[in-house]
């Protein structure tokens, strides 16, 4: 009788543990991959500092709205090509506008944009960017995917195409107002009003940041934020 009994505990035991020990691995497993996808995400999220991700992002900018352009030219039906044109040229003028709001409320006003932007400000000779791979991604989910509900795939595609075009002006201007020498012309008063941006965040020489187009100064024209 004794024992049988403790063979039965003995049996208990050795579930409780395998129990507790499965429990715990479980917990362990589902911790790492929380951890594993949390670092992903981060790493998708924060900008990249390297010369190489830098290059990467001015490369795939000069391209892909280039490639993206000359498909809907070589596959588009004919008859709605003069449509999938405007539709490109709104997407472009639109982006302007994009760039104004992101800029002036986004990156200079909701964290944690703010704090990595402010990496930019700190050090604007530093080759910093935002992954590739985010950019692209939010393309693709605020504009692409949107545009699918109220145009066709070609009308979808155009429109796209357009405010990719835009981001990839943006992303050229924005290094060549940085690091390219010009002392005039269109680019140099590029340059000469950007500077004026980081100026005014930084010695507050204005009562508000001014400037907040990289490409052009029409919204802050507009919406009075232009400083010369
Ligand atoms: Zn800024
Ligand atoms: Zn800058």
């Amino acid at each position: 009788m004794q024992f049988m009994v403790r063979q039965r505990t003995k049996r208990l035991f050795i579930v409780q543990c395998a129990q507790t020990h499965s429990a715990g691995n479980l917990f362990k497993q589902k911790f790492q991959s929380l951890f594993v996808v949390r670092y992903f995400f981060m790493r998708l999220i924060k900008p990249v500092r390297t010369e190489r991700a830098y290059r990467f992002d001015l490369i795939f900018y000069a391209v892909s709205p280039l490639s993206l352009g000359l498909l809907l030219y070589i596959y588009s039906p004919l008859e709605s090509r003069a449509e999938i044109l405007l539709l490109g040229l709104v997407g472009l003028v639109l982006w302007s506008l994009i760039e104004y709001l992101l800029h002036r409320f986004v990156l200079h006003g909701l964290p944690p944009f703010k704090r990595w932007h402010t990496q930019h400000h700190n050090q604007p000779m530093a080759r910093i960017c935002l992954p590739t791979a985010l950019s692209m991604l939010l393309i693709l989910l605020l504009v692409f995917l949107p545009s699918l509900c109220v145009f066709n795939i070609w009308q979808a595609s155009s429109f796209t195409c357009g405010v990719l075009s835009g981001y990839a002006i943006y992303t050229h201007i924005h290094h060549a107002t940085h690091h390219a020498r010009q002392t005039n012309g269109w680019l140099a008063r590029r340059q000469r009003e950007h500077a004026i941006h980081h100026a005014s965040h930084h010695f507050s020489l204005q009562p508000k940041e001014r400037n907040f187009g990289v490409t052009n100064q029409f919204w802050d024209r507009l919406f009075h934020t232009a400083a010369h």
